[in-house]
């Protein structure tokens, strides 16, 4: 690595600083943005670069370190796929739940912003195998504590999987169960995720106080109304609950009442999201990559949100601005780490134009472009 100090970007704009905020440019200097030229000696060398600039996108539910078809990657594979990411636009990541212990990936700048939730727990022989800590209801806010304890401040839980006595989805907890859950993480300073695929588990949920949604593809419009009054958003990962018809044709033979759920399920995805919006529910993207779904599919993502009906400006709020309200990382506004990425077109005309990344800005350094 050299140790010249990156050239300071003059971005033309417009810069995007949130849905209502726009300016008309803006500098990366000493790794931030600034809103107003910075005093510079009359030697510095600054780089013009113009386009539209928007915060770097965020996928707020993917795996780094669960290879394609599943188990532990090494270290320098799980790298890999931030960097597939991160040339994708990605810049900050909530990882929902990683086999491996892939904390070493915040010690390189040169990959997003990674928020951990440890590892996946779930009940025992209720999931995917291998993916997640397997354990009874009874030792589950233990568990809970001790991801709270390894993670950046989440946990996340499988709510819900299929029950194969049952040959349906069920919840794989009780009431009881998911309240001592929240409970547990609320007192150990995290916040608790819940994977939930069926539309029995969301009221649970709800009642438990969870602060956040992975999937959601059960929202009625009872848990619509309850999510959006709780101020609760959704990761939406609709690119995965595409995949729903892969499983219900897995399943078909032994499990015909689950099969047809899920491609019930599926069919309404659409719909769903777009009334968990119109009900003010908060949407933010994840993709699911890691484990089934390969990395750098953002764009796929936004592509189904706009299936959906979202207006290019409510995919990006999806994508960029509400995640980091949500996760507390900041943006585009004056002093923030200069985490962004320059596009020719506007995306708020149209989310296509983020496909055509000029430059990716990740702590102040040029990475693409
Ligand atoms: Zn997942």
């Amino acid at each position: 690595m050299s140790d010249a100090a990156p050239p300071v970007l003059h971005l033309t704009g417009p810069i995007l600083v949130d849905e209502t905020h726009e300016l008309s440019e803006a500098w990366v200097h000493d790794g931030r943005i600034h809103h107003e030229r910075p005093d510079l000696p009359a030697s510095t060398e600054v780089r013009r670069i113009d386009g539209a600039v928007v915060p770097g996108l965020a996928d707020l539910h993917c795996h780094l370190g669960i290879g394609d078809g599943g188990g532990g990657i090494s270290l320098a594979e799980a790298r890999a796929q931030a960097l597939t990411d991160r040339d994708t636009g990605v810049l900050l990541i909530r990882d929902a739940g990683s086999i491996i212990d892939n904390s070493p990936l915040q010690q390189q700048d040169d990959l997003p912003r990674l928020i951990r939730c440890g590892r996946h727990l779930a009940r025992t022989r209720r999931y995917l195998i291998g993916y997640a800590d397997e354990v009874e209801p009874e030792d589950l806010p233990r568990a809970v504590a001790r991801e709270a304890g390894r993670s950046d401040g989440w946990v996340k839980l499988v709510g819900d999987w299929i029950d194969r006595p049952v040959g349906d989805l069920s919840p794989c907890w009780d009431a009881d169960t998911f309240t001592a859950a929240a409970q547990a993480a609320h007192d150990h300073g995290a916040r608790i995720t819940a994977h939930t695929f069926a539309e029995q588990t969301l009221p649970l949920l709800l009642d438990a106080g969870f602060d956040c949604l992975e999937h959601a593809t059960g929202l009625t419009a009872d848990t619509i109304a309850r999510a959006a009054d709780a101020d609760v958003p959704v990761v939406t990962t609709l690119v995965n609950v595409d995949a729903f018809e892969t499983y219900a044709r897995q399943g078909e033979k032994k499990f015909p009442t689950y099969s047809a759920h899920m491609r019930r399920l599926r069919e309404q995805r659409f719909e769903r999201t777009r009334d968990a919006l119109d009900a003010g529910v908060k949407l933010l993207t994840g993709t699911d990559a890691g484990g089934v779904l390969s990395h750098g599919i953002i764009h796929d993502e936004l592509d189904e949100l706009a299936t959906a009906g979202l207006t290019a400006t409510e995919i990006l709020t999806a994508a960029a601005w509400e995640p980091r309200r949500f996760l507390n990382v900041p943006g585009l506004e004056d002093g923030a780490p200069a985490d962004l990425l320059v596009v020719p077109r506007d995306p708020r005309e149209d989310h296509r134009a983020l496909r055509d990344l000029t430059h990716v800005v990740l702590r102040g350094s040029v990475v693409v472009g």
